[in-house]
């Protein structure tokens, strides 16, 4: 009976395992993931302006993987051993429990297949004020997680608050030149805006947008087809809402922003509330092979992210293909291990790569988007 162990049950991972359970029946199935809880991290854009609850967008996985007859580990990977060990060949990964009552405990899972659906880590550390190793710090929010959503929405509703009195600042966008994910700080800032004016206190706001985009509504694709450029700047300009571009945000102070721009120039950008995602990267997993010897390089690119078979030799941006993109989400190494959502090496970005005369990248990285996540789940288990 061939056991195949899911890393990460989220958006990608979850599908996976459903998928992998209703076609592989009785075979032996295994998701770990440290959360109790599904989020539905899409709808966190409603939760964040208080028109859904947490509740409304999370669901407890266990009941459900019980149901299912799917064994679940609430626990978060530590390393992968795709060769064994001494004595053994059999590939396992080391977990540890993250649950109350086994809690710090570490246990080796031995799989036949494996599939990193661990999704981002949240890299706030990587712009200083914008939070540290431990996560979002303390002058913004954040939109990434259920819990996140929560607390921006408690302190969104202290600036509509003061709004009735005194004139207030809002700022969304990337907390850094590499971020992706524009589409859900675009989602939030016109949730704003239609909320500000639902509490009648619109005309007391400055809300502005910052991004690493080149343009407005390069959304990490370089744009649409049809011009998107003209679409969101149209949105903008519709709802008197600023925007700064090409802006790389490398600090982050209480109120304040500072950013460089794609011309070099350095600017500040003043805030009572600020919403700024954080860049991604992998979740920090190791690899060792059979001696021990630590070969995170061989499995992972240095972002942490999981390589597959895309091709990473594609050079300077005017040789870049469509086809450049995975086929099977197989590592190139050890055929048995998989990666589906955030959590695969994509070939390059898609949007023109640019920087300042500074020589600092400013190029929001390719979007990693829920419905694609959702699908390859989905296509790699068949
Ligand atoms: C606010 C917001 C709005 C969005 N809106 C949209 C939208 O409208 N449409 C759309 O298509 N996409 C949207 N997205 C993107 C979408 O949410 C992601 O693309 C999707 O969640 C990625 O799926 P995933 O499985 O890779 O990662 P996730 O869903 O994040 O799941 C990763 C899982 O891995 C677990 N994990 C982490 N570390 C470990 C470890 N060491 N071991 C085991 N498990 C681990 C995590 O706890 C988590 O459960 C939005 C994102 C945000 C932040």
């Amino acid at each position: 009976m061939a056991r195949v162990v899911i890393m990460g049950g989220g958006v990608s991972g979850h599908t996976a395992a459903t998928f992998a359970k209703k076609w592989l029946g009785n075979k032996h199935e295994v998701v770990v993931t440290p959360n109790s809880l599904w989020n539905w991290i899409p709808s966190n854009i409603w939760v964040d302006v208080g028109e859904m609850t947490k509740e409304d967008v999370t669901f407890a996985l266990a009941p459900v993987y019980k149901k299912a007859g799917i064994d679940f580990r609430q626990a978060k990977a530590l390393g992968i051993h795709p060769e064994g060990k001494e004595g053994s060949d059999k590939p396992y990964i080391v977990i540890e429990y993250t649950s109350k009552e086994k809690e710090g405990q570490k246990e080796e899972l031995t799989y036949d297949y494996l599939i990193n659906a661990t999704g981002p880590k949240l890299n706030f550390a990587a712009t200083p004020g914008l939070g540290d190793a431990n996560g979002l710090g303390e002058h913004t929010v954040s939109v990434c997680t259920a819990d996140h959503a929560v607390h921006a929405n408690h302190e969104l509703q202290k600036v509509f608050q003061k709004a009735k009195t005194t004139r207030q600042k809002i700022l969304v966008g990337t907390g850094h030149g590499m971020c992706t994910c524009q589409g859900a700080a675009f989602e939030y800032i016109f949730n704003i805006e239609h909320e500000a004016k639902e509490a009648g206190v619109r005309d007391n706001l400055d809300i502005k947008w910052i991004s690493n985009e080149s343009f407005l509504g390069d959304f990490g694709m370089g744009g649409f087809a049809t011009s998107s450029k003209v679409f969101a700047e149209s949105l903008y300009i519709e709802r008197k809402l600023d925007w700064v571009i090409g802006a790389h945000v490398n600090k982050v102070e209480a109120g304040k922003a500072h950013y460089e721009l794609l011309d070099g120039t350095m600017g500040v950008e003043e805030f009572d509330f600020a919403m700024l995602l954080p860049p991604f990267a992998g979740v920090g997993l190791k690899a060792y092979d059979k001696a021990g010897a630590d070969i995170t390089d061989t499995l992972f690119a240095p972002n942490g992210f999981l390589k597959v078979d895309a091709n990473y030799a594609a050079g300077a941006y005017e040789n870049w293909k469509a086809s450049d993109c995975p086929h099977t989400l197989q590592n190139p190494t050890y055929h048995n291990i998989f990666a589906v959502g955030i959590a695969f090496a994509p070939p390059h970005p898609i949007s023109k790569p640019m920087s300042s005369p500074n020589g600092t990248p400013i190029t929001p990285t390719p979007p990693r988007t829920g419905m694609p996540s959702a699908i390859k789940g989905e296509a790699l288990v068949r």
